[in-house]
């Protein structure tokens, strides 16, 4: 099987082609004809930042949200920042902890919104199909508009910069969303974990925050074989964010344990 020299698609997950001799998947052609300006990238983070008096920070309590908090409040030092979690309903207690603790530790108000995405979660598993992109779609259009109710124009949240080419999206009713992790590499968001009150839960897959990833990952490996992540972790060794032995070590099947599967599949009236 043919496996993509520059980054982790194979011919399961991605089209590849030989070129001068060596197998390039169709994503990463795409890259070598556009590839992005890093420097252009951070520069226009570091502007608009700059702009920035008052922001609702996405907080999951995950890793990534976490380090997002550190550097809105510690290295930008937005002077109105407020952390807000969205709880979907299937949170890991250790998130929810892990939130508290360092919203405490960095001195921002912090405030849960609960809600019950059963939906969306029971519909992946039935179908085999990854929860992520409904999950979080849904809980920016809800940060959204907790925004506008409250007078923010930004929402800061976690993410890298996967696909596009600027850290920041236009959303509707004059709000910004800045993905303020942009081009950060695994290395250096570990760092700053390092720094703060973060203790790693014990969760299957690469969550450090949700109880249905691990059991979504499972069903989609027994139908494809493979991680419905495979396409984000492969633009992150494409863009050199993280390590190809990482890489693999993330895109594993999961193993579950029993009673997280169990505590899954209860909550949501569905039969193992
Ligand atoms: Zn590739």
């Amino acid at each position: 099987m043919l496996k993509c020299s520059l980054c982790i698609h194979d011919e399961r997950t991605a089209k590849i082609d030989i070129i001068d001799g060596r197998p390039i998947c169709r994503e990463c052609q795409v890259y070598l004809k556009h590839p992005f300006n890093r420097e252009k990238i951070r520069e226009e983070l570091d502007e608009l930042m700059k702009t920035v008096e008052e922001a609702v920070l996405a907080y999951s309590g995950g890793k990534d949200s976490v380090v997002a908090l550190y550097l809105a409040k510690e290295v930008y030092k937005i002077p109105e920042l407020e952390a807000v979690m969205i709880d979907h309903g299937l949170m890991a207690e250790e998130a929810i902890e892990n939130a508290e603790r360092i919203a405490r530790y960095l001195d921002v108000p912090f405030k849960i919104l609960r809600y019950d995405y059963s939906d969306i979660f029971r519909e992946a598993l039935l179908k085999a199909q990854s929860p992520c992109r409904a999950c979080s779609r849904r809980t920016m259009e809800k940060l959204r508009k907790y925004a506008l109710r409250n007078g923010y124009r930004y929402i800061i949240t976690g993410h890298e910069l996967p696909f596009g080419h600027h850290p920041y999206r236009q959303m509707s009713g004059g709000i910004t969303q800045i993905r303020l992790l942009s081009l950060m590499s695994e290395k250096e968001r570990l760092e700053i974990l390092g720094k703060l009150p973060f203790e790693f839960p014990q969760l299957p897959g690469y969550t450090t925050n949700c109880l249905v990833l691990g059991p979504a990952l499972e069903r989609y490996w027994e139908k494809h074989g493979h991680s419905f992540e495979h396409r984000r972790i492969a633009a992150l060794v494409r863009y050199g964010l993280m390590s190809r032995e990482r890489a693999e070590e993330e895109l594993k099947r999961p193993h579950v344990p029993d009673e997280q599967k169990e505590l899954v599949f209860k909550r949501l009236g569905l039969s193992l």
